[in-house]
């Protein structure tokens, strides 16, 4: 890409060239353009490997996902159309993931349903894919014309399944800004706009990367102290239809 005073010019795999007033980065966790700019990234890794993969149970899930979070990371099920299919998603420690892969599947389902026994016995319908979990967040996610959205900015732990939903946060927040912007014929996209952008989500941005952080660390932690407190602290939620409603709307992108 080519950035000038006025505009910006991206050349796609086979030269073509597309010129605009700003280009909108959203190339996920790995972003060829974050690397590009090379602006300062944090970057921090679990040591942990998520596998996905999709499983028929013999109960029916009436559209309810279900997370444990277990000793060595947690496991969800997510539900799909069908009643009796849903989307694994099974953290482990990396040390323990090769194994876990390489495994013929009659012992990997054996594993699965000894982890896992909520929606009755599973049996895997896809294959497994794994991938590695880590953070990164990026301060100042914007150089000249070009601004970074997504996952290319901020990346998270997915036990609280916030990702997309931080990144769909980014995307409301620039298109209102773009608008106001437009409204007064102010360049919509300099570093003006995305400097109001960037300091209008860091809050958001920097609560849930902060909070997914934390989870994570608080459910894999073997204090005894530590993990009486937390259990205390999500009956008190769970007694609390205030509290409960309070944390699924922020879940939800409400609160
Ligand atoms: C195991 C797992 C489970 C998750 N579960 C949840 C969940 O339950 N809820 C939730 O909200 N979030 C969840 N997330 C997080 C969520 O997947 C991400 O936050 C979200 O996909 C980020 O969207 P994005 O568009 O920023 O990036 P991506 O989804 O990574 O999309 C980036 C796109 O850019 C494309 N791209 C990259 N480079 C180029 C290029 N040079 N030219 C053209 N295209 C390019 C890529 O092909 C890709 O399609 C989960 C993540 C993981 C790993």
């Amino acid at each position: 890409f080519i950035c000038t005073h006025h505009d910006v010019t991206v050349f796609d795999a086979n030269g073509t060239e597309i010129k605009g007033t700003a280009c909108l980065a959203a190339d996920g966790k790995f972003s060829p353009i974050r690397h590009k700019l090379a602006l300062p990234t944090r970057e921090w890794s679990y040591d942990q490997i998520a596998f996905v993969f999709n499983v028929h149970h013999t109960k029916p899930h009436h559209n309810f996902a279900y997370e444990a979070f277990l000793p060595k990371g947690p496991f969800a099920s997510l539900p799909t159309v069908d009643p009796n299919v849903s989307s694994i998603i099974w953290t482990v420690p990396t040390k323990e993931a090769l194994p876990l892969k390489e495994m013929d599947d009659a012992s990997f389902c054996t594993i699965l349903n000894d982890t896992f026994n909520i929606l009755g016995t599973l049996t895997p319908t896809t294959s497994r894919w794994t991938y590695p979990l880590s953070g990164l967040l990026v301060s100042k996610p914007y150089k000249e014309r070009i601004l970074l959205l997504g996952d290319a900015a901020h990346a998270m732990h997915p036990v609280a399944g916030q990702g997309l939903n931080v990144g769909i946060g980014d995307v409301i927040a620039l298109g209102d800004l773009m608008q106001r912007y437009r409204k007064l014929g102010l360049d919509m996209g300099g570093v003006t706009l995305f400097r109001e952008f960037s300091k209008q989500r860091r809050f958001d941005v920097l609560a849930m990367t902060f909070t997914t952080d934390h989870l994570v660390r608080l459910f894999s932690n073997h204090s005894i102290t530590l993990n009486f407190m937390r259990d205390q602290g999500l009956k008190i939620v769970d007694r609390s239809p205030l509290l409960k409603r309070f944390f699924t709307q922020k879940a939800m992108g409400k609160a």
